[in-house]
């Protein structure tokens, strides 16, 4: 059944989406730590924060975004009004991940429902607490013929992959990502996938090596490494590398102290199965800080390593936890052969202090977006676009981005009558030669 609400209607039910939001502010931050003891602040500053201000900044804004936007006419189609008329594309699935479980479950939502759709959301199963609090929230918001949220595993996800949607949005892995893709080429349903990769981050020797060691450890064990668009890799000027594996002791200890498993400001990985996943990555040899764990409590510390193998079961897949490892190069041409190994990254850090390299590497690279002088921090502004490219996903969104997202664009051409030109009416005869000298004013 078709479920359609008008602009006024849409606004209305984001502002009681808000509203109950905040009322459940403190259970979203028991459910997070429940699911994977994520400290509060990171809850508050990455996943409740960011939630409530895309919908301040959403129910703002939506009747701008909704507007038919008026386009300079072509003057081939003289005499013309034109215009684009956005309509919402109508059932949307959405599917998203564990690691910021609140967050990218409710904020393509909140579009999906600006733009008009309407929406089942299937959260991750792996933060169990998590995916039933946005079940209530979303209960307790909308009508459930509008968005329906449907808990369960990859079989329930493959199960509603077989239905025919008008969009799907995808947050995860390249390889459910490939899954979602096939399913939606079936019944040629536009997709966006928000994927990963291996993000480097590159340090020349004019960068600031402390602050860019404070911003790397912030980014790197924030959510104990369970983000995307974490750093994955360090790729640093081999003259900078001693100094630099100081200070981003220094940093580590500053931030957690001694004993991180201790610190109720580091989070825990998801499973036993990812600990397990992590810890065989390692290998002991390499580790220079860290390399603590305890399976039980899943448990694994912030750890460094130094990586002379860019052939090592670590450097061949995302590693998605809290061990960092640091590679060293002699010059840019070395930069690039490293990068050239891997598919594009999601994410792309940079830290200098020459802006001609800054310029040069963000660039030249191919990447989702990212930093110069810092890590994670472009999630955080809503004009900019969020998203993949090749491996690491495709579409992008935020902000208003979000809204069109969510959108079908049609472009209209409104025809005056008060003047037809014949000159495009057959018969052609004789209007070639005319044709190929007005053309060559376009
Ligand atoms: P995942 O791909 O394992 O799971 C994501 C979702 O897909 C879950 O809801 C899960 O139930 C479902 N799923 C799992 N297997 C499936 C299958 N065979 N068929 C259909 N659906 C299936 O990802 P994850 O482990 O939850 O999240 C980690 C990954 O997500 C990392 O690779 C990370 O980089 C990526 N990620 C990307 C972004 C982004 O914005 N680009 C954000 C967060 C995480």
């Amino acid at each position: 059944m078709n479920y359609k609400l008008n602009i006024n209607e849409r606004k209305e039910a984001l502002v009681k989406l808000l509203d109950v939001i905040i009322k459940h502010e403190d259970e979203i931050i028991e459910a997070l730590q429940y699911d994977f003891k994520k400290p509060p602040f990171e809850t508050i500053a990455t996943e409740i924060s960011y939630v409530v201000s895309e919908l301040k900044y959403t129910i703002k804004n939506i009747n701008k975004w909704a507007k038919i936007r008026q386009v300079f006419p072509s003057l081939l189609n003289f005499p013309s009004t034109d215009y684009v008329v956005k309509e919402p594309y109508g059932k949307v699935l959405i599917i998203s991940p564990w690691n910021y479980p609140f967050q990218l479950a409710v904020c393509p939502m909140i579009s999906a429902v600006a733009a008009g759709n309407q929406i089942v959301l299937k959260p991750s199963e792996l933060a169990p607490k998590t995916s039933a609090i946005v079940l209530k929230i979303v209960e307790k918001t909308f009508h459930h013929q509008h968005v329906r949220v449907i808990e369960g595993d990859a079989g329930i996800a493959q199960k509603l992959l077989k239905h025919r949607w008008d969009y799907i949005f995808f947050t995860g892995s390249v390889a459910v990502g490939k899954i979602v893709a096939k399913a939606a080429a079936e019944h040629l349903t536009p997709v966006t996938l928000e994927l990963g990769g291996k993000n480097p981050c590159i340090i020349d020797e004019t960068a600031n090596l402390k602050l860019a060691a404070r911003r790397i450890v912030w980014g790197k064990f924030l959510n104990a490494g369970q983000t995307c668009i974490a750093p994955d890799y360090i790729l640093i000027q081999e003259r900078m590398k001693s100094h630099f594996v100081d200070y981003l002791k220094k940093e580590i200890t500053k931030a957690y102290g001694k004993n991180p498993k201790e610190s109720p400001d580091f989070a825990r990985i998801i499973n036993e199965k990812h600990c397990y996943r992590l810890m065989s990555l390692i290998e002991p040899r390499k580790v220079i800080f860290g390399g603590e764990a305890d399976m039980d409590n899943c448990y694994i510390a912030p750890t460094l390593i130094e990586e002379d193998s860019l052939d090592s079961s670590l450097m061949s897949e995302e590693i998605f936890g809290p061990i960092l490892p640091i590679i060293t190069y002699k010059d840019e041409k070395e930069i690039a052969q490293t990068l050239s190994k891997y598919e594009k990254p999601l994410a792309l850090y940079v830290f200098t202090d020459d802006r001609k390299f800054a310029r040069k590497t963000v660039t030249t690279f191919s990447f989702g977006g990212g930093c110069v002088n810092d890590t994670v921090i472009h999630f955080a502004n809503k004009r900019l676009p969020f998203g993949g490219v090749g491996h690491s996903g495709m579409g992008a969104y935020h902000g208003q981005l979000s809204f069109d997202t969510f959108s079908h664009k049609k472009g209209i051409v409104k025809k005056g009558n008060w003047l037809d030109l014949h000159f495009r009416y057959a018969p052609y005869a004789k209007k070639i030669e005319t044709l190929k000298h007005i053309l060559k004013w376009f």
